[in-house]
């Protein structure tokens, strides 16, 4: 299948701490999106899934660097770009939706003036360019009206169409939606969630989903990715995941899920917390949460097996070669 979007092996740190130390917050993070394919990523807050975005996307704030690997968005290498060619690639190859869209709209633009903004290709006159930004704004389900509309008199679930809007008026090869759906009440959420499977449909698009929630993700993506600390410990499709989960973590995250609750029985949660990146445990980051720990996990990293299909990071997979 024709790839979208490779991550290779990338490593990120964030500059200094007090000690002035660099610590290393993604640990060589792989993984792939093929054309119309659709990916999550998933895991708890602080687990490295925005950062990955923001790493994907070049927008990573200036205490934290890349340090190793590539991510190639249709073949081209993002990490190696100049501050131009990374201008012309944002929007017209990938466009990306925030959790908060009022912290991305401009209060003081109307809607149509900041789509019209965002469209690339100059050949376009400016009724062309008009028509282009209310025909998107009519395919993520608003009206013509909108376009004359200040973001401060939309709802929320309309202010995220209109980003979901200036995200595909270029017609990307993809869009990283980063828990688009978070701030949203229940109703509003499912119609986003709708919408997005509508629009990767008509516009061909592969879609990056970063969500905490795997039931959710588990619903409309073909694969799921599960980050912890840093890593991606488990990949595989989505089906396979929720039915067969082979990672420790993967199967809490499942278990904790309120679908899983028989009547009576109380909320469960992941004992523990997302270790602090500036002082990690020895071995395996999800020993001290692991019911299956070994003396081993405590001592080192584990592989990355590939099984049945899934990749994953765990010992019980796999045991390093002695050599
Ligand atoms: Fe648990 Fe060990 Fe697997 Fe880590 S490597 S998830 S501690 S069994």
């Amino acid at each position: 299948m024709e790839k979208v979007l490779e991550v290779r092996e990338l490593k990120v740190d964030l500059k200094r701490d007090e000690h002035r130390r660099e610590i290393e917050i993604l640990k060589g993070v792989e993984f792939s999106i093929g054309k119309k394919e659709s990916l999550a990523l998933v895991g708890e807050s602080g687990s490295g899934k925005t950062l990955t975005a923001m790493a994907i996307m070049r927008l990573l704030p200036e205490n934290i660097s890349v340090k190793k690997g590539e991510v190639l968005l249709c073949g081209m290498n993002i990490l190696k770009m100049s501050q131009k060619e990374l201008r012309d690639v944002r929007g017209l190859k990938a466009g990306m939706i925030f959790q908060e869209p009022s912290s991305y709209l401009n209060p003081v633009f109307t809607v149509g003036n900041q789509i019209y903004e965002a469209i690339k290709d100059t050949s376009l006159s400016v009724k062309e360019k008009k028509k282009r930004c209310i025909d998107v704004l009519k395919d993520v389900g608003l009206t013509e009206e909108i376009y004359y509309r200040y973001p401060h008199q939309l709802s929320g679930g309309q202010q995220q169409r209109v980003m979901i809007a200036m995200a595909l008026v270029n017609n990307p090869s993809l869009l990283i939606a980063d828990e688009p759906t978070t701030a949203l009440d229940v109703t509003t959420a499912a119609g986003i969630i709708e919408l997005l499977k509508v629009l990767m449909e008509r516009y061909g698009l592969s879609l990056l989903f970063i969500t905490h929630d795997i039931s959710l993700a588990s619903n409309f993506v073909d694969k799921i990715a599960v980050m912890y600390a840093g890593r991606i410990v488990e990949i595989a499709n989505a089906k396979i995941i929720m039915d067969t989960p082979l990672h420790p973590y993967t199967e809490k995250l499942i278990a904790c899920l309120p679908e899983k609750y028989n009547p009576g029985e109380n909320i469960k949660t992941i004992e523990g917390s997302v270790p602090d990146f500036h002082s990690p445990p020895s071995g395996c980051p999800f020993h001290p949460r692991c019911p299956y720990v070994m003396n081993i996990c405590r001592k080192s990293e584990p592989p990355v097996i590939m099984k049945d299909g899934v990749i994953v990071r765990c010992f019980r997979y796999g045991m390093p070669v002695e050599t």
